[in-house]
């Protein structure tokens, strides 16, 4: 619109304008004069005087209201004048928009700031409690050690006090033992006063073992050197283990280059190391295998008051592999020996005994290759005393002690032939002959060192019941147990457990695999007896049920069960065709409706004998029963009972009976109770 016909301008902000304006009098239009004001900006009038154009530079956004008034040449005003409403923009930052988006930005920034101090605080509140966490943590775990470290030494003091303890029973068991084998010389006594006084020193050496030990760990071992003659000290402790070696088997010697070395050492602390490694090599190598004790001594080249002691223990045993020949002498480290053999042990041995050369001032190292043997080798620079020499052994008259042993097998004596054979599987060579020692009075023995000879041995041996140990090497009497009942040959077998564990778990799991019976270690003995005697009868009760049958009237029996039921069949059927030799075992399978294989299965399992021998052997209980009622003479009894010939009859009766059917009829002619075991 023209400004004349405005009523307002709109201006952008900083844009400056100037508004002329003229008064409409024409009458000497230069007299007239101008007042102006911009209301808002400055509310006095301005004098314009004769000028009529206005400027405005800067002005604020706003509204503005710009008014006018002129008068004429003579002074005569128009004070109404005009007005015009003026209009400025405010710049776009400075819009209501703006302001507004100003204000959110503010909000956002405002909320976005107490966001960031929120995370800031709860971050450190987190790291504050993760701090006293982790402090807690600390603070429970260092109590959990200190009450751990407070059992520990608990329990290393009780076990101290322990063997304290036990150390004096066993001396006083070791001592008098001694005592004893010097006064008795009686071969039955001496050989259990000899086991006697081996275990009396197997424990004795592992109750000190444990002591030293926790006189090691408490640092409080100190070396007790005396002075004495330490080849004949090294000979008598080598030689307390050749009985052992004797018993293992083992082709044990004694050598030693010089005859006799007078120095200081700590005697008990050197018993100590040979004991280790003596009784290391033994329990590693296997029968037939061969250990040598290696002596020599020499002068110390650069110390005038000492020599050397070398000692050499070479095995022929299984050796150690070479990444663990370092770790064996660490407390509690044992190697994996294998199937054939149990570690048992601490594994505290050969650290005890490096600890001891150490502090003898010496050097204990082993070379070894697995499969072929170790030899531990212990070099002491020990001191002289005032009596010192060194006699050196001409090499022709090295001394040597090898105990050779005959590799005679021990076979079981057959003595009184109709006692039970019992097969004793035990690895432990002192408890096998504590038991057959125990129980060869009443029954007859067989000895098998593991569960692998133990089957063969049942196999071949035929025992009547066998009695187990749980933990052997190669096959433990777990697996046994299950072999044995899971072959028809032997199913029948009683057999016992024996176990030094007492937990329940393993007791099941030894009844599971098919065992009749457990025991503990240790145990009573009668009670071991009794429950021997016990199995026995049962299963001879089970058996003579069916032997009975061949004596009564079949069809009186009363029938219990299918078993019942298909004994009587078969034993019917062979007492009625008992005088013809040619009754076959698929006679007997037709009759029974059954196949051969089944037929075999069925009667292996209830009595322990194939079809075969259970016709034999109810041939041969007829047989004795007519011996002792008839009048018939043998070859008449022979063929009645169904032998072909006279012959075959006697040796098979002499096979079962032990005693020929002639002695036995004088036997029984003689009135005498003759101890024919109706077993079938
Ligand atoms: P322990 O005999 O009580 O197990 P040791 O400290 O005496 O403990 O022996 C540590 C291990 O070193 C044994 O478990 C065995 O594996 C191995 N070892 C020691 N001596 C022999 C050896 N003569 N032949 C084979 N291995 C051996």
């Amino acid at each position: 619109k023209p400004l004349l016909l405005a009523d307002e301008i709109n201006l952008d902000y900083k844009q400056n304008f100037s508004i002329g304006f003229v008064a409409l009098n024409y009458t000497n239009s230069q007299q007239n004069q101008y007042e102006y004001k911009l209301h808002g900006f400055n509310n006095a009038w301005i004098k314009a005087g004769k000028e009529h154009t206005a400027f405005y530079t800067n002005l604020d956004p706003g509204t503005y209201e710009f008014q006018v008034r002129a008068s004429n040449n003579d002074g005569v005003w128009n004070y109404t004048g005009r007005k015009i409403k003026v209009v400025v923009n405010p710049p776009f930052y400075r819009t209501v928009y703006a302001y507004i988006f100003y204000i959110i930005l503010a909000a956002a920034t405002l909320l976005y700031a107490r966001y960031l101090g929120i995370r800031k605080l709860k971050r450190k509140f987190a790291l504050e409690q993760e701090r006293v966490q982790v402090a807690q943590l600390l603070e429970q775990e260092r109590r959990q050690t200190e009450h751990l470290r407070e059992l520990d030494a608990m329990k290393i003091t009780f076990l101290t006090n322990l063997s304290h303890e036990f150390r004096t029973p066993i001396s006083l068991i070791v001592g008098p033992v001694d005592n004893l084998m010097d006064r008795i010389k009686e071969p039955e006594a001496t050989s259990q006063l000899t086991l006697i006084k081996r275990n009396g020193r197997r424990l004795l050496n592992l109750v000190n073992q444990l002591l030293d030990f926790r006189k090691m760990e408490e640092q409080e071992l100190k070396l007790q050197p005396t002075d004495g003659e330490i080849v004949s000290f090294i000979k008598e402790v080598t030689d307390s283990f050749s009985d052992l070696a004797e018993r293992k088997k083992i082709n044990y010697s004694f050598n030693t280059k010089t005859e006799a070395i007078n120095c200081s050492f700590d005697p008990n602390k050197m018993e100590r190391i040979l004991f280790n490694l003596i009784s290391n090599a033994l329990k590693f190598t296997s029968e037939g295998g061969k250990i040598d004790l290696i002596l020599s001594g020499s002068e110390d080249l650069s110390d005038e008051e000492k020599v050397w002691i070398t000692v050499q223990i070479i095995d022929t045993g299984i050796g150690i592999p070479d990444d663990t020949k370092e770790q064996i002498f660490e407390n509690f480290y044992q190697n994996e020996v294998g199937p054939k053999m149990l570690n048992h042990g601490t594994g505290i041995g050969l650290s005890i005994a490096k600890e001891f050369v150490r502090m003898h001032g010496g050097t204990i190292g082993v070379e070894s290759e697995v499969g072929k043997g170790s030899c531990f080798t212990v070099n002491l620079p020990l001191l002289k005393t005032a009596d010192f020499q060194v006699n050196t052994i001409q090499k022709s008259e090295v001394s040597s002690d090898s105990v050779e042993i005959p590799s005679k097998i021990n076979a079981a004596t057959k003595t009184i032939n109709d006692l039970p054979l019992l097969l004793i599987v035990e690895d432990d060579d002192d408890f096998r002959f504590y038991l057959k020692d125990s129980l060869k009075n009443s029954y007859r023995i067989v000895e098998a060192s593991n569960g692998k000879e133990g089957w063969q041995k049942a196999l071949a041996g035929h025992p009547d019941i066998i009695v187990s140990d749980v933990n052997m090497p190669v096959m433990d009497g777990i697996e046994l147990g299950k072999k044995i009942r899971s072959d028809k040959r032997t199913t029948h077998l009683p057999l016992i457990l024996l176990t030094a564990s007492t937990q329940e778990a393993e007791q099941i799991r030894g009844l599971e695999s098919g065992a009749s019976d457990y025991m503990n270690k240790p145990f009573n003995f009668a009670v071991l007896n009794a429950k021997i005697k016990n199995l026995l009868t049962l299963n001879q009760t089970f058996k003579d049920t069916y032997t009975r049958q061949i004596k009564m009237i079949p069809a009186l029996v009363e029938i219990e069960s299918e078993q019942t039921k298909f004994m009587n069949k078969v034993l019917l059927y062979i007492d009625k065709n008992l005088n013809d030799s040619q009754l076959s075992v698929e006679a007997l399978s037709r009759e029974l409706t059954m196949s051969r294989g089944s037929l075999y299965k069925k009667l292996l399992e209830l009595t322990g004998l194939s079809p075969v021998e259970f016709i034999r052997s109810v041939r041969l209980e007829k047989a004795a029963v007519l011996l002792q009622k008839s009048d018939l003479n043998i070859a008449q009894i022979a063929y009645q009972v169904g032998f072909s010939t006279p012959n075959y009859f006697t040796k098979a009766f002499k096979d079962k009976y032990d005693v020929t059917p002639s002695d036995y009829i004088t036997l029984k002619k003689a009135n005498r109770p003759v101890s024919v075991p109706v077993s079938l």
